[in-house]
């Protein structure tokens, strides 16, 4: 049975993957809850594989409080599964969050909505800066032996892709995996960001669109900019016009979300500069 694996108990499934399942399994050796993503290489071509195996090495040093954290990487040859071991975050995903606070919206529709408190919106992108910063700046030794930033790009920023943990601290997952692998269903989840992406054009200001159209849709309880299509949801996105956030939320978070959902990319703010603004700094991130 490819779901067995050595030093480990297979409990239920929490979550299909475009690859695969997510599965909660036990530690036999502790006791301890971890998720476990299993992939099946099966039709994977060689080039595919080899990327997987690279992005998981890379995965495995980035090491950050707001960053799910990789554990281990088990391959099944007989069964052509590769298992990724991680820390189980058992809030869910924020995607979720969204969607509870937007039936509820439904719900009491009329007389009161149901939104997320600005406070809990400014923690959660605080983190997700946190998270992004250790990602775009980092530092890492390089092959010299010199002190490098690590420059690794999260490409899938979304609401199903933020994790978070029974305390509510965000926890980054589904790092590029996806990415690495072809998977036609993959190619219009990608037009959440808006983006039309090649590799040469993606940088660093691309996960600061996400994080841009994440922090509106936690808001607005939908994404900046909807569209049938992905030419239609270019042009809306040229046109560079976002709705204000619904009239609750601070001025302040208005302009945060609008520097980061600027079309040009060069003038989206830098984690750095995110991490400036006097909001997020003094936006306590509670950790245990
Ligand atoms: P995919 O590349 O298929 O999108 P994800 O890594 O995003 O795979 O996982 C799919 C879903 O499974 C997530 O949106 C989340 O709900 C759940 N999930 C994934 N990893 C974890 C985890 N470590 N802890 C809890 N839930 C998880
Ligand atoms: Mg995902």
């Amino acid at each position: 049975d490819a779901r067995q694996m050595d030093g480990y108990e297979a409990l239920e499934s929490i979550g299909s993957g475009s690859f695969g399942l997510i599965r909660k399994v036990r530690r036999k050796a502790d006791g301890k809850i971890l998720a476990r993503k299993e992939i099946d290489y099966r039709k994977m071509s060689t080039k595919e594989k080899e990327q997987l195996v690279a992005e998981v090495n890379i995965l495995k040093d980035l090491k950050h409080p707001n960053i799910v954290e990789f554990l281990e990487r088990v391959i099944d040859r007989e069964n052509s599964f590769i298992y990724i071991l991680m820390e189980y975050c058992e809030g869910g995903d924020l995607a979720a969050v969204i969607r509870r606070h937007k039936e509820k919206s439904y719900v009491v529709q009329l007389t009161a909505s149901v939104p997320i408190p600005e406070e809990f919106v400014w923690s959660i992108m605080t983190q997700l800066v946190l998270a992004l910063h250790e990602c775009h700046c980092g530092m890492i030794v390089n092959e010299d032996n010199q002190p490098a930033p690590r420059h690794i790009l999260h490409r899938d920023l979304k609401p199903d892709n933020v994790f978070l943990d029974a305390k509510k601290n965000v926890k980054l997952g589904d790092f590029g995996l996806s990415r690495s692998l072809t998977n036609p269903q993959k190619a219009f989840a990608q037009t959440y960001v808006g983006e039309l992406i090649t590799d040469s054009l993606y940088d660093a200001k691309s996960d600061i669109w996400s994080l841009g159209c994440v922090v509106y849709e936690m808001c607005a309880l939908e994404p900046p900019f909807l569209a049938e299509t992905q030419n239609e949801l270019s042009a809306k996105i040229k046109l560079g016009r976002i709705q204000m956030l619904p009239a609750q939320y601070s001025q302040e978070l208005n302009m945060v979300v609008r520097a980061m959902l600027q079309v040009n990319p060069r003038r989206r703010p830098t984690t750095g500069e995110l991490l400036s603004n006097s909001r997020i700094r003094y936006t306590s991130v509670q950790l245990k």
